[in-house]
């Protein structure tokens, strides 16, 4: 086995030898294997990588329902403006108070670990039967919208990590499933023919849209 430096492949992509060894954890820094993965401080992965990919058994399920193309323009975020809930207890809600027959007004919701496990993506039957979302002032935009909920009162805190992760993971596939670019995914209130708040004043927007592709 042939002994390479990490000085080499520092001085080589113009970076220092030390950032190297921490970034990768390496022990000795003058001792690498051949064919050793290394890390490059500041390179970015290939824009094809998806920043945090879905699991795979949602993936697969989720590849099951049929999308017709241009059925869908918009990808609209949504809080649930409450400190805890679950898809069960939105579909109840909007089933029985507020009377819609397809229940649950979004297609999808993002738990917090409040009634939901943290981060967990609950796919609704609007999703899996590609009907209008429910989530919207206006019934035209209702029928081309998807309607992603986050459990949680963004006015009062922020989304957990893993509720952000998993949004950005279901909002890439959904944008690769649809056909829809960055500019069909829109916050509440940008969208909303009534003014409204949400996602909430501290819902982090700009650090999420620079999360999709
Ligand atoms: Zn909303």
């Amino acid at each position: 086995m042939r002994e390479t430096r990490s000085a080499t492949i520092a001085r080589d992509f113009n970076v220092s030898p030390a950032s190297i060894a921490s970034l990768n954890k390496l022990s000795d820094p003058n001792k690498l294997r051949i064919g050793q993965i290394l890390e490059i401080p500041g390179a970015t992965p290939p824009p094809t990588t998806p920043q945090h990919p879905l699991p795979a058994a949602l993936k697969t399920s989720l590849d099951k329902t049929p999308v017709r193309a241009g059925r869908w323009k918009y990808i609209v975020i949504h809080h649930s403006a409450t400190d805890r809930g679950s898809a069960q207890g939105m579909d109840h809600y909007h089933r029985y108070k507020r009377h819609m027959e397809n229940g649950l007004a979004y297609h999808f919701v993002i738990g917090n670990g409040k009634g939901m496990p943290d981060g967990q993506i609950a796919v609704g039957q609007r999703w899996r039967s590609q009907l209008n979302g429910g989530h919207l002032r206006s019934e035209a935009q209702n029928r081309v919208a998807i309607g992603i909920c986050l459990v949680g009162n963004y006015n009062e805190t922020t989304p957990t990590p893993a509720q952000m992760r998993s949004l950005s993971a279901l909002t890439t596939y959904l944008m690769q499933r649809t056909r829809i670019n960055a500019t069909g995914v829109r916050l509440h209130r940008q969208i909303n023919t009534r003014p409204t708040e949400c996602p909430g004043k501290k819902f982090p927007a700009k650090a999420f849209m620079q999360t999709l592709p």
